[in-house]
């Protein structure tokens, strides 16, 4: 099998600009549920979380200066909880077309399981199955999992992709579930037939995260991985997570068994940066590392 395939690169947005703007006017804007970014889909009922990382973006300045995270707001427009549905129903239904092309991301400014959240996750769960829109949750916790009865939501199933991050180091995420709990979610979901995914954003140290992945390798259709822009990294050390990364790989399709997958890795372009590995010979670093380990 040609790994080289399965690797790609993310481009992280050149204009930091734009990208403040969305998470703080457009996400953050009380009047709306849905934003969106450049054909990117996002939805936010909730400003602020309590999951507790310390590497957390929304802890920055600009972010921190508009969001308080270390509570949970809930937006004004769902106060009154049928009101707030009935906003939720119509704006999916006005973007009903582009939110079928695109998908629908949750969330952007808060964690979509967080207790306080999770009612308004779940019915939009249900609505978007119902509406045939994909969305994906994005979250750090699992206490949610044994609340809802995921098994027999077979429309879930066919519109619902859930990931979850991962660092391996929980004592920096002091609020969210602990990550082997996280990895325990993700094979019983794919069992269960979720489609689920890992982020594996920010990188906190390189074997932690080649861990979190080799325990949940097969057992997810793609990675995200990233770094954090506000730490160092050692090139040596990130090549080296690359090269293990590949060999894993390698191991893995010999052991394939049901509902197994052949996952997709997105490297987003600053680890290759950090790793002094030039995009255009990305394809060729993947190839000569396969050939050398099969060499030796
Ligand atoms: S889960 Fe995400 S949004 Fe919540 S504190 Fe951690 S990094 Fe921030």
């Amino acid at each position: 099998m040609d790994f080289s395939e399965r690797f790609r690169i993310l481009h992280t947005p050149k204009s930091i600009g734009k990208f403040e703007d969305f998470i703080l006017k457009d996400c953050c804007a009380e009047d709306k549920f849905i934003s969106e970014n450049n054909g990117s889909f996002s939805f936010d009922a909730y400003i602020g979380c309590t999951n507790g990382c310390t590497y957390c973006y929304m802890n920055r300045k600009p972010y921190c200066e508009f969001i308080n995270n270390k509570s949970l707001k809930i937006k004004s427009s769902l106060l009154d909880t049928e009101k707030g549905r009935d906003q939720i129903i119509s704006e999916v239904d006005s973007k009903l077309i582009e939110l079928r092309n695109h998908g629908l991301m949750a969330s952007f400014v808060t964690d979509p399981f967080l207790p306080e959240v999770l009612p308004t996750t779940l019915f939009l769960m249900d609505l978007c199955s119902k509406k045939g829109i994909s969305l994906k949750v994005l979250t750090k916790r699992t206490d949610w999992i044994n609340k809802v009865n995921l098994e027999n939501m077979h429309e879930w199933k066919k519109y619902i992709s859930i990931g979850f991050t991962l660092t391996n180091v929980d004592k920096i995420e002091t609020n969210a579930s602990p990550n082997e709990e996280r990895i325990k979610a993700i094979e019983y979901l794919n069992n269960i037939g979720y489609v689920t995914f890992c982020s594996i954003e920010p990188i906190i140290n390189c074997e932690a995260s080649y861990f979190a992945i080799y325990k949940t390798f097969g057992k997810c259709a793609y990675y995200k991985i990233g770094i954090d822009s506000m730490r160092k990294y050692d090139s040596a050390e990130m090549r080296l997570f690359i090269d293990r990364l590949v060999l894993l790989y390698m191991s893995y399709t010999n052991h394939i068994s049901n509902n197994s997958h052949f996952p997709y890795i997105y490297l987003k372009n600053n680890i290759l940066d950090v790793a002094e590995i030039a995009e255009t010979d990305f394809e060729n670093y993947i190839k000569h590392v396969t050939e050398l380990h099969n060499y030796i």
